[in-house]
Order: structure tokens, then sequence, then C-alpha cells
């Protein structure tokens, strides 16, 4: 293992440090003062456009949340929490939403319009949109995932059923509706429908321009970036590795899986075609489902755990998955697993305290932890483990079988139907580790010391915790065992062309391909896909940790700019943190505190009186 790094130090305005220290996950703040945006940095109002506004010409303080989706409206939750608790006399806050979704709040993994196949792949009882101190929305209203499926969804109310994500769509927009009815006083709120292309700073606020100009907005205080997945309307990833391969017009490529109805469409996809599908994890598994049981298939449960798949009847497509490494994700496990696991406090509890406590943890070390402790809790459960420790060389390697029976080894353990074992044993170890293991090694902590080897051990990880549920797992075997979809060639074929076709050609089989699907999302952090935050970074207004695509923000989410420094008036959450925060992908809003923080510094620094020069009127906001 490579040495520490020394201490990295990160510059804030107003004389405050953080030093990052690695290998302790600890920032510890050296100095005094706050980021506290000065009056003077609030910039002079500007009318962008000369349609009439429904907003305050009083607003002192315009906040702006680019993206709306479940971060966006936790922040805007927060700053109404925050405004209602801080008395009367102060000047507003005029809060802007710019997303250009018809769903507000749900964001596009939870589009209410789905079909019911895109399951969540975590049960609804990890669900709650609101935070606990939420006294504004009445408490018939504010309620848990669960809650609200027992109102209006009573079949799927236990709690731990995975839902369809379009359920949690609509919980989502359902809350953002309470939520606008019970603004308090003092927070005024406009949803500007339309894509952001940059935000770029102008005089000391900050310019909004959106793919509309006539929605664009100037003048605005404080920024915050919650573009999660960004809008899905290209796959920039897709289109640099499409570039590499041959020219094969027989073969329809498709650049992105979201939304399935529109993109596999029959037209799109039509019966009866050979599908290559590149990626085998959660969006492979939608797309497969879209594929077939979104067309009329059907599974029937056999009571052994692995459904039997029943087609239309007529043609159908098959559909032929591939990755680098063709190793797939392992099944999340039901509720009587995760019972009796949670019982487990004497395994947990100390590999919690050890990941928190140790002193230097490496990513090897922490391997060895997690594998300790799993091993631990298969002998408690009566299962078994013959493989030894493993190396972190070998962490993510080729299973000791083919994927399908991995595949559905996985489904039986994960349903009760085998007892636990090694897949099993180092998922649950990262799970139950993982808030102790966001703690350590984000922020400047193991991640950053040792970005590589982290990146590799949390990607392995990944494969065995965060998987499908194990009733999705079961019908990819299903559909395996029907032949509709095809593993042939799952590990890294090579991809000819043959007279004007794609040719995947894999280890045992080749496929010439009809349609050649891209199942495989951007990765977080800022890169192509994510314009708006690139154009940040390469202007040095935010700028990535040391070996990660995922940008550095200060604890109240700030973007740290290329001089070390907060970037005045500038917030990122989530997905393109990734990498400096880690684990913010989520619906969970426990991990993680930068909204809860953002929202009190900006409800704080609005309390600073804004010259009347520097008062806005608003853009035309539409919602
Ligand atoms: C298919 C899929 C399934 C998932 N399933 C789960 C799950 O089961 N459980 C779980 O915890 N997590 C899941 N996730 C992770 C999921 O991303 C998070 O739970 C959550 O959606 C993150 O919220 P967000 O608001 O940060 O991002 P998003 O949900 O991606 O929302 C971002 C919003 O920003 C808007 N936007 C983006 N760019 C712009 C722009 N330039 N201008 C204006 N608006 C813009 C988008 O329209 C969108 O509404 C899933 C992700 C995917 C892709």
């Amino acid at each position: 293992m490579s040495p520490e790094p020394p201490p990295r130090t990160v510059r804030g305005r107003g004389g405050r440090q953080w030093a990052s220290l690695p290998g302790h996950g600890v920032r510890r703040r050296l100095g005094g003062g706050g980021t506290r945006v000065p009056p003077g940095t609030t910039g002079p109002a500007r009318r962008t456009h000369d349609r009439e506004s429904p907003v305050s010409e009083t607003s002192a303080c315009r906040v702006a949340i680019i993206g709306f989706g479940p971060r966006g409206f936790g922040c805007l939750e927060r700053l109404a929490v925050e405004v209602s608790r801080r008395g009367s006399g102060r000047p507003p806050l005029f809060v802007t939403a710019h997303d250009p979704r018809s769903h507000p709040g749900a964001g596009p993994p939870y589009d209410p319009d789905q079909p019911d196949g895109m399951l969540l792949n975590f049960s609804a009882r990890h669900v709650n949109i609101w935070s606990d101190d939420n006294t504004l929305v009445p408490p018939g209203e504010r309620l848990d995932f669960v809650g609200w499926l027992g109102r209006y969804h009573p079949g799927w109310a236990a709690g731990d059923a995975f839902v369809p994500r379009r359920l949690l769509g609509s919980y989502l927009e359902e809350a953002f509706e309470s939520l606008r009815a019970a603004l308090p006083p003092g927070l005024e709120f406009r949803h500007v429908r339309g894509v952001v292309r940059d935000l770029e700073p102008a005089g000391a606020g900050w310019s909004i321009r959106h793919d509309d100009p006539s929605l664009d907005l100037a003048g605005v205080h404080q920024v915050m970036v919650a573009t999660g997945h960004g809008t899905w309307s290209a796959n920039r990833g897709f289109d640099a590795w499409n570039r590499e391969l041959p020219d094969a017009p027989g073969t329809r490529r498709i650049a992105a899986v979201y939304p399935v109805v529109d993109r596999l469409s029959r037209d799109a996809v039509p019966d009866g075609a050979v599908v290559g599908m590149r990626g085998f994890a959660l969006t492979a598994i939608d797309a497969a489902l879209a594929l077939t049981e979104g067309r009329g298939g059907t599974f029937e449960d056999q009571g052994d755990g692995i459904p039997r798949y029943r087609g239309p009847g007529g043609r159908e497509v098959t559909v032929v998955p591939f990755s680098r490494s063709g190793l797939p994700l392992l099944a999340k496990p039901g509720a009587a697993l995760v019972k009796r696991s949670s019982e487990l406090t004497d395994v947990w509890e100390p590999l919690r305290r050890g990941i928190l406590e140790a002193d230097g943890l490496t990513p090897g070390a922490l391997l060895q932890r997690l594998h300790r402790a799993g091993l631990r809790a298969v002998a408690a459960l009566g299962g078994g483990v013959s493989r030894p420790a493993p190396r972190m060389g070998g962490v993510g390697s080729s299973p000791s079988s083919g994927p399908l029976r991995v595949m559905e080894r996985s489904v039986l353990v994960a349903s009760g139907l085998l007892p636990p074992d090694e897949g099993w044993a180092r998922g649950e170890a990262w799970r139950q580790a993982y808030p102790a293991v966001v703690s350590r090694a984000g922020e400047g902590g193991m991640a950053a010391a040792f970005p590589a080897a982290f990146a590799r051990l949390a990607c392995a990880m990944e494969r065995y915790a965060f998987g499908p549920p194990a009733s999705n797992l079961a019908r990819m075997v299903a559909l395996a065992s029907a032949g509709r979809v095809d593993l042939g060639a799952v590990r890294a074929p090579r991809i000819r062309a043959r007279e004007d076709r794609l040719v995947l050609v894999g280890a045992t089989s080749s496929y010439v391909l009809d349609v050649l699907v891209n199942a495989v999302i951007p990765p977080p952090g800022v890169h192509e896909a994510t314009p708006v935050l690139l154009k940040l970074v390469r202007r040095g207004q935010a700028s990535r940790a040391a070996g990660w695509e995922g940008v550095m923000v200060s604890p109240s989410a700030e973007s740290i700019g290329r001089d070390g420094a907060p970037t005045p008036g500038l917030s990122i959450v989530g997905r393109a943190t990734e990498g400096w925060v880690l684990g913010n992908d989520t619906l969970n809003r426990n991990l993680h505190d930068h909204t809860r923080r953002w929202a009190q510094r900006i409800v704080g620094e609005s309390a600073v009186a804004v010259p009347e020069s520097s008062r806005m009127t608003a853009g035309a906001p539409n919602g």
C-alpha cells in the first residue's frame, strides 16, 4: 500500500480552512469565520425579458435550484423549514427550481409514467422524503412512503416490498404539491420549466442561461446544482464508445434505455429482433424486462424461488447482454434474511466501530475487516464459506461458476431457500458497514488518500451489495432459462461487422444484431454528459477531487473552486460530488447532511439586508 499523502488543505474565504486528513476521514475546521456572502456580493437586478412577472419585486435573496428531482425537492423542503424558524421581519427568499420535467420532485428514475416492471432496488420502508423536523406540512400529508402506499396502494404497503418506481414518482409528486401548499410566508417559489445550459457569474451574482433564452434569469445570489442523472436527452458516454464500432447501418443503435416506453418501443426494437445489450447491471435488467414482460410476457410462480417465463406468443425479442467483466449483480436479500442479519449486533456493531476508529485504515485493511465480519455472520446464520480471504486484486474477479448459476444461487440465498454464502456475506458486510465507510472514506478521507484502490473496492462491493431485488433477478434467470436472455457472449465479446450488421462474437457463440442497445448510464461525477457542471469545472468554479470525477464541496455544499476556496454563491449536491462525498446517489436522506447545512447557511445569509439597488425582478417562471 502506498504511504499516506500529507494532509490536503482546502481554503475557505474569510480565513476558514479545513484540513483534510487522509486516513482519518476527518476534516477539521481550523480557522474562524464563515463563507457568508457579504452584502456586496449580491449582483444588481436585471430584467432579462419583458414578460409580466408574477413575483414580488421586493424579494431580497434569490436562490435558484438547478434540477428538481428528489434532491432538488430536499433543498426546497429544507429552505422552507429554515425560513419558517427564523421569525418574522426578515427579507424574503425568492426560490426558483429549474427543471424541464413535468413531474416536479420525481426525477427521471421515478417517472410516474413508466411501466410497473421497473422496481425500486431497496424496500419501501427505507423511503421517507420528509425531514423529521418539518412541521409546516400537516402530518396527514407528511406520510412516509409506506404510509402513502397504505393509503393509495395498499397492495404494496408491506414495508419490505420492492415497489414499482412509478409509485414512488407519484409519492414524490404529491409530496411536492403538499410542500408547495405549505410554504411559509417569506419564501416565494416558482418552477421554471426549462433546461439550464450554463451558469455564468455576472457581477457578484449568477446568470442562469436556458436552452430557451426567454427563461433566463440574472442576478441570482445563490445557485444550487442538483442535476443528478441529467436530462437523459443524450448519452455522450455511449457516443464515444459507439464511434469506435465498425460501420454497420443494418444494426439500429439505441443510445439509452430510459424512458423505456419511448426508447424500447416496438418501432425502435421490433418483435423478433436479436438485441445486443451493452451492460449487465440494473439498467440492463430494466431493459430486458421492458422487452419481455413489458410486451405481454408473464412469470408464473413455481414455488421454488425461480418463476417460469411464458411468452405472449408470436415472435419475441432475444436479448444478448454483455459487459467487460460478465459478472452478474447479486440479489438483495428478502425481508426474513434482512431481519435475521439485523439481529447480529455483535457482528455488525464492532465492524462499524472498528472502521470508524481504526488508525490509518487502508482499502486493503477495510476489505479484511469486511471479510472477517461476513464470515462470522454466515456462521451465525448457519451458512458456509470455503474460499480463503480475498486479496485486493482478486475481489470482484470471476466467480467459480457461470453467471446463470451465480444469479440463481443468489436468488435462492436471498429468498431463504439456501443458507447464506460468501456472496451474501460480502454484500451484507458492505451494506451494514456502509454509513461508517461513507463517513470514513469521504470528504478527504480514505477515498482521497487511495483513490484507485478505494474505487476498485467500492465498485466490486456494489455488485454484491446494491443489486436488484431477488424477484427481478429471478425473472432474469427465468428469461435466460426460456432463451429470451442469452448469456453466450456475456463477457467482453468482440464486436465486428458482417455485411451491414454488427456481430457480437462471444466465447461460445456469435450473434448477428438487429439492434444494439446501450444499457450503461453515464458514470457519476462531472464529464461530457453533465455539460453545465463541466463548464463550471473548466472555468475553475468547481474542481474535481484528486483521482475522481466528482467535484469537491464544503460540508454545507459550497463548490470548492480551482483555487481551493468556496466559489461564492455556488453549491453542488448529489451525484456530481461522488468520490468526494460517497454514496449520495440515493433516496436515503439520512446518510449525508449537506442539504440541511446548505439551507441553514443560505437562510442565515439571507438575513443580511440587501441594498434596494440590488433587489431583483423575476424572470417569467411558469409553474
Ligand atoms: C434507473 C434508476 C433506478 C434507481 N433506483 C434507485 C432506487 O431504487 N433507490 C435509490 O435510492 N436510488 C435509486 N437510483 C438513484 C437515483 O438517482 C436517486 O435515488 C435519486 O434519483 C437522486 O436524485 P437527484 O435529484 O439527485 O437526481 P435525479 O433524480 O436524476 O434528478 C435530477 C433532476 O435534474 C434535472 N436536470 C438535469 N439536468 C438539468 C439541466 N441542465 N437543466 C434543468 N434541469 C436539469 C432532471 O430533469 C431531473 O429532474 C436509481 C437511479 C436510476 C438511474
